[in-house]
């Protein structure tokens, strides 16, 4: 059998693509996925179907059936390897994420742009962040109201004692309230959008996939573990996959890699595409020497600040994360490149001691890291080298806002909320050094893995894709994943993934 398309990885992008275009009933498409699929909604287990309170945090637990639950290195201060966790199942990272549905800065598209991707710029961008979406709550010129991914905000009259304290908190300190947190102009506190509907994670394979599966042109095939793409002179012409403890190859006109920024560069190293001196350490013969792939590795360093409730704060079952706060450290030139986000429910960090937490996230890093094949075996994982806070200035501003959320912690609003704020302490904060230190020994990932394939013009040697996402050096393979993103955007990633996986299927049926 010859598809036209094979798309490898079900995730938050595979389940786009596969779903854009098999809407032309003249293509043959073939979405392989290496996790199970949950055709039947009754079916789908519930750490996969609730995406609030505690719930929410089953799938993405280290051990879970659905996580692929890699593992990376954060900073020399931790001596342990810090979980990675990427959705194993269809859906991908989309079935066991946090459902933040925020866009990136308009910024970080034109920032792109200006880097040669033309096409990519913010207004290029916004039609199909507004075909993406149907937003419930805004309605104007930014957004969509008939896309396939619901969009909800909670209201704030809903919110538990300690959402409302963190708003009184963040207004009173001066910043402004914007409710939409993806127009264009928002900055301050932002409601928090998210794509879950009464408790329900609306996954890519839910809010996509699910009302096309009865199409004939569309084969979903679960449980099948890509291992490489097959080349011939110079074209990829199938792929070699594992079903049921059998190799087999299928072929295709064109494969469009959506495995996820640890998987796409995995599989194209193990491909042969990718830099010549890794590839030839693993025995693997260079097709095409890209010096790109698992460079350029990106996220949002992160680090929770908690603290103990008062017994008689009323427990919030669900966990609501109603509120987010965007702002630019001082002396930065990228706007709102901090984010803290607060949490209403008692979350085990990192060791036995519940708290709640206020997460302090660096949106725009200066350091990379770097993500490493590790065997030819396509069953061993990549190591990723995280590389946080090496660089001052990302120290510099995430003291800032660490600093910041403890101040918002000891504004009245919170009298009646909070025991104690356990970390950091007061030791912690007493210096720079010494908070430096409680940050390396604390930072972790906002699970945002992106840019380790990146897009380029054609004169960047670090570029593994052009700005149609067509590998270099090789014909008939794309990438379109987050994995593609030359920089990480000032959001959660999930969002800015859906809309490259929107845009390459439409350079695809453009036949560009
Ligand atoms: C725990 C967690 C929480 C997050 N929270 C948020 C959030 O609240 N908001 C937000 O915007 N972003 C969030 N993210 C990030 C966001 O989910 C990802 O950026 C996005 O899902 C990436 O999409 P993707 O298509 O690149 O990869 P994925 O969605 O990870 O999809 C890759 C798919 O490929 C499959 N695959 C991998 N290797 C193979 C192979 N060899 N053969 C076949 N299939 C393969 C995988 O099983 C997976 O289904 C979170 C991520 C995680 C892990």
């Amino acid at each position: 059998m010859q598809y036209d398309h094979i798309v490898v990885g079900g995730g938050t992008a595979g389940c786009i693509v596969a779903t854009r275009l098999s809407e032309d009933p003249n293509r043959s498409v073939l979405l392989l996925e290496a996790g199970p699929d949950f055709p039947d909604f009754d079916q789908l287990p519930d750490m996969l179907k609730l995406g609030w309170g505690t719930v929410n945090l089953e799938a993405r637990a280290a051990g879970s059936p659905y996580n692929w639950s890699f593992t990376g290195r954060a900073t020399a201060e931790q001596p342990e390897p810090m979980p990675v966790p990427r959705g194993k199942v269809l859906g991908g990272s989309s079935a066991i994420n946090g459902q933040t549905f925020i866009r990136g800065a308009p910024e970080d598209y034109d920032t792109w742009a200006s880097w040669g991707n033309e096409g990519w710029g913010y207004l290029e961008c916004l039609p199909y962040f507004r075909k993406l979406e149907n937003d419930a709550d805004f309605h104007d010129d930014f957004h969509g109201t008939d896309g396939p991914v619901p969009v909800r905000h909670h209201q704030r009259e809903t919110w538990p004692p300690s959402q409302e304290a963190f708003f009184q908190a963040a207004t009173a300190a001066g910043y402004p309230f914007h409710p939409d947190v993806n127009n264009p102009e928002a900055t301050g506190v932002s409601l928090r959008a998210e794509n879950n509907i009464d408790g329900v994670r609306m996954s890519m394979a839910l809010s996509y996939i699910s009302s096309v599966r009865h199409r004939l042109n569309l084969t979903i095939r679960a449980n099948v573990q890509a291992r490489r793409v097959v080349l011939e002179d110079g074209r990829a012409v199938g792929v070699e996959v594992e079903s049921g403890g059998d190799t087999f190859v299928v072929e295709g006109s064109e494969i469009i890699l959506c495995a996820g920024a640890v998987a796409s560069p995995q599989l194209l190293m193990l491909s042969g595409l990718g830099p010549a001196d890794q590839l030839q350490a693993h025995g693997i013969p260079v097709a095409v020497d890209l010096p790109g792939v698992g460079q350029n590795m990106r996220d949002h360093p992160n680090v929770s600040v908690r603290y103990m409730v008062k017994d008689d704060v009323p427990q919030d079952p669900n966990g609501m994360r109603a509120l987010r706060l965007r702002f630019t450290a001082a002396g930065s030139d990228t706007p709102n490149d901090m984010i803290l986000s607060p949490a209403s429910l008692n979350t085990v960090v990192r060791d036995d001691n519940p708290a709640h937490t206020v997460n302090c996230g660096l949106y725009l890093a200066a350091g990379k890291g770097e993500l490493r094949l590790e065997s030819a075996d396509p069953h061993t994982a990549p190591s990723m080298d995280y590389r946080y806070l090496e660089e001052d200035w990302d120290r510099e501003r995430l003291r800032e806002a660490v600093r910041l959320c403890v101040s918002f912690l000891q504004h009245s609003a919170y009298d009646g909320i909070i025991d104690e704020i356990t970390a950091p302490t007061p030791a912690d904060l007493e210096s720079d050094e010494s908070l430096d230190l409680w940050l390396r020994r604390n930072i972790s990932t906002s699970y945002h893995i992106s840019g380790t394939c990146k897009m380029g013009p054609d004169d960047d040697p670090m570029a593994v894709v052009d700005p149609q996402l067509r590998v270099r050096g090789v014909s008939n393979l794309r990438v379109a994943d987050a994995s593609i993103m030359p920089d990480v955007v000032r959001a959660n990633t999930n969002v800015t993934t859906m809309m490259i996986a929107e845009r390459v299927s439409d350079f695809i049926k453009a036949g560009e």
